[in-house]
């Protein structure tokens, strides 16, 4: 018998585990012609996956009630019937929460487990390194000298953004959810300041503090009144990568936050949301030196391993928690 995770239900406010359930199902034997017979080794759990576990129209479809839920997976062909693939191969790419499945092969990437760790290829090396690179260069536009502020700082994202300022000469200040994970910031990554929004009383006056030339760049992961606070700390010609929203994922209702016209018109600052699946054909190019600053130690990361797969559905509740620190994956 299989695993597979579908969805039970649309979450109202943040995820709870009977929105989740687990299923059993025979898996055929039989491998058709053109296929491949793939395990699970690792999955990626992401923030953006709420947004697809709603009926909201979006950039991407939603999941369907009683369906599996899909997303970034690291699996092993240990069956093939498909000539661009051999047993033992390790792949990635958007696939089910299920144990085992059979695939064609179709959108999947072969990785190397001896250039890096397998679940790398989930963070900094897939989609959440991407995502860094690609809003901050092609968005954020940093330039030495400037000040960047990242939000969701300890985060898969946030980590890696504020790295990639810091190799570029920026000012990095990091804004996340703990004392402990600030101090991973500054003494694993780099960042110059740290702000723990949970535990500081005026945020915009904490920007301030902590950037005394102004926001150049904003990174902004998570929305909100965070957000806000930036804005009233940007400079002139400021940019603004709107990335994520978090803050606001598990709303029920329209958050009330400050208007942003007259902040962006005084400063004439661009504001732009990022979907970082716009830039794929700058992928190979972006993961090309993601790799080289990796190698050359510029650059560094760090995980959440959870292991066993029952546990996956938890694993994601728990980042709206901020259980995590740098990239949430599940170990099956
Ligand atoms: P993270 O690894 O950053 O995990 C989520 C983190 O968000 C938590 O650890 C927590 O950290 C923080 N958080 C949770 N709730 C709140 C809240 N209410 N207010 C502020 N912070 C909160 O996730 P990712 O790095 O994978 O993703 C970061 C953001 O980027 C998400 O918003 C995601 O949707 C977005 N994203 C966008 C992509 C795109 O193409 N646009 C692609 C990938 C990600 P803390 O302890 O600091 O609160």
């Amino acid at each position: 018998m299989n695993k597979t995770i579908i969805l039970n239900n649309r979450p109202v406010g943040k995820p709870k585990p009977e929105d989740f359930k687990i299923v059993s199902e025979k898996l055929e034997k039989h491998l058709p012609e053109g296929e491949i017979l793939l395990k699970t080794k690792y999955v990626s759990v992401d923030p953006y996956l709420r947004g697809r576990m709603t009926d909201a129209d979006s950039y991407i479809p939603s999941f369907e009630i009683n369906k599996p839920i899909e997303s970034a997976i690291v699996g092993e062909v240990v069956e093939s019937n498909n000539q661009s693939f051999s047993k033992g191969d390790f792949v990635t790419g958007l696939l089910d929460w299920k144990e085992q499945q059979k695939s064609d092969g179709e959108g999947l990437m072969k990785v190397n487990a001896e250039q890096a760790p397998l679940s790398a290829y989930l963070g900094v090396l897939g989609m959440t390194g991407l995502t860094a690179y690609l809003g901050l260069m092609n968005i954020g536009k940093p330039k030495a000298g400037e000040t960047l502020v990242v939000s969701g700082a300890a985060g898969a994202v946030g980590s890696i953004a504020g790295q990639i300022g810091k190799i570029l000469g920026l000012r990095v200040v990091g804004i996340a959810g703990s004392d402990e994970k600030n101090e991973m910031l500054k003494r694993d990554f780099g960042f110059d300041e740290t702000i723990n929004y949970k535990t500081t009383g005026n945020m915009t006056k904490a920007i301030a503090d902590a950037c005394p030339n102004g926001v150049d760049v904003y990174f902004d992961n998570v929305g909100g009144e965070v957000a806000d606070a930036v804005m009233f700390n940007i400079n002139d010609f400021a940019r603004i990568v709107n990335c994520g929203a978090i803050s606001i994922y598990n709303a029920t209702e329209i958050p009330k936050s400050i208007s942003v016209q007259p902040f962006l018109i005084q400063k004439r600052a661009l504001m732009q949301g990022f979907i970082v699946m716009d830039h794929a054909n700058q992928f190979s190019d972006a993961i090309g030196q993601l790799s080289q600053w990796l190698k050359e130690k510029k650059l560094t990361y760090t995980e959440t391993i959870i292991e066993g797969f029952e546990n996956i559905p938890q694993a994601f509740i728990d980042l709206f928690d901020g259980k995590n620190k740098g990239k949430m994956v599940v170990k099956v």
